[in-house]
């Protein structure tokens, strides 16, 4: 059986990061920045209020109170600014740029409020409540590096520094199908022998937790023709291709039947549980690299998190490797087959703990969806008694 690291090796060797295109900011959250972003002017541009109150020259309000005749009034986004002389005063906005002549603002509390004259009851340093030209950013300042992953902030800078289009890695595209014939759509009723499709739900929701943009498509059955007719109309629009179910050893296994003649898509066993059948490859002119997971829910939702979540970081230009692991003490003994690695779902609480859930098998989802980790019993421990450390991956 193939280790999973060497699966794993074997992933992050084939896929490739996407290629770099220029995107409207709109479309950029959650893609990965492909260029240095500079500020071509200073930020703030000019120097301006901090606050809602007066520019007044500092000397003018030495000893207080003092009333000053009001000369102006100066809101953000005024451009005709009368300087001050001596002993004047400006009613000035936050944001407003500094009236020449002034070198600190009253914030309005400190003040009577008036509009023709103002009375101020506090003296001010120079600079009081001014924010200076270049305070944040100068001009010719590399404000994002590339490589950064353009969250809601670093939207914010690229569009601070007054860019409309950006350039970056986007989200990787991956279209995920379900294979089995016992698969309905939720919502409609259950007939004998079938279940509800839950897997391509829970993948294309991976797909997005990992940065990438998930399309489920239609579920087919257990033909490999149809499976590989709805695998082509897929291609086009597809970074990446996830399937599940159809992989293993029994009959009616549509995605290694139709797969396995191509040559391009390996079908092994990894040493492993849950998950051990894992097919991986590429398929189409593009090369688009495919993940045949295994139909098991636990199973193909294992499998994302150990290989497809990885290899997404890479195509998005990311640091890619294994899954972080955190170091807990797991509650209760627990067993492990011996020469494959498992990943037993448990709930890590604060206190550095894990617990195991109840329900360890591979189609058991719901016990799944109780946990938020991942234990990790090496292949060669089958047995770990209750308090020991073992390493585990948070979900
Ligand atoms: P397979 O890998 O196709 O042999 O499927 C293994 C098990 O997983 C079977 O019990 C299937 O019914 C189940 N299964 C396969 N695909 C799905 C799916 N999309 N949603 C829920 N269960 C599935
Ligand atoms: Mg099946």
């Amino acid at each position: 059986m193939k280790s999973v690291d060497a699966h794993l090796a074997e992933i992050l060797g084939t896929v490739r990061t996407l290629a770099p295109l220029e995107l409207e900011l709109e479309r950029a959250l959650g893609t990965t920045l492909a260029e240095e972003v500079v500020a071509p002017v200073p930020l703030p541009p000019f120097d301006n209020s901090a606050m809602d109150g007066y520019a007044v020259r500092s000397a003018d309000v030495s000893a207080v109170p003092v009333t000053l005749p009001v000369i102006d009034d100066v809101a953000a986004g005024s451009d005709e600014l009368r300087a001050i002389g001596p002993g004047h005063a400006v009613r000035i906005m936050t944001g407003a740029p500094m009236p020449a002549g002034a070198d600190a603002v009253v914030p309005v509390e400190w003040t009577d409020g008036g509009t023709a004259t103002v009375t101020i009851s506090r003296t001010v340093q120079p600079g009081n409540a001014i924010r200076r030209a270049g305070e944040d950013v100068q001009a010719g300042q590399v404000v994002l590096q590339p490589g950064s992953v353009i969250g809601p902030t670093q939207l914010g800078i690229i569009a601070g520094v007054g860019r409309r289009r950006v350039w970056v890695r986007p989200r990787p595209r991956v279209v995920v199908l379900s294979t089995g014939a016992e698969l309905v759509e939720p919502g409609t009723p259950l007939g004998p022998g079938q279940i509800w499709d839950s897997n391509s739900f829970t993948l294309t929701a991976a797909v997005r937790e990992s940065g990438g943009d998930g399309y489920r498509a239609a579920t087919v059955g257990d033909d490999p023709a149809k499976f590989l007719e709805q695998l082509d109309a897929q291609l086009v629009r597809a970074d990446a291709i996830i399937t599940s179910g159809g992989v293993s050893m029994g009959a009616y296994e549509p995605v290694k039947e139709a797969l396995s003649p191509l040559g391009t898509v390996r079908f092994e066993k990894v040493a492993m549980q849950p998950g051990m059948p894992q097919g991986f490859g590429v398929v189409g002119e593009d090369q688009v690299p495919i993940f045949a997971l295994p139909g098991n829910p636990v199973s193909s939702f294992v499998s994302f998190m150990l290989f497809v979540r990885p290899a997404l970081r890479k195509m998005r230009g990311l640091p890619a490797g294994p899954s972080e692991t955190v170091n807990a003490h797991v509650v209760g003994s627990v067993r492990s087959p011996a020469g494959r690695r498992s990943y037993l779902r448990g709930v890590l609480a604060g206190d550095g703990t894990v617990t195991p859930v109840h329900g360890q098998g591979s189609h058991q989802l719901a016990a799944l969806s109780s946990a938020n980790a991942l234990i990790v019993i090496p292949e060669d421990i089958t047995e770990l008694p209750s308090g020991a450390s073992a390493q585990v991956i948070r979900l």
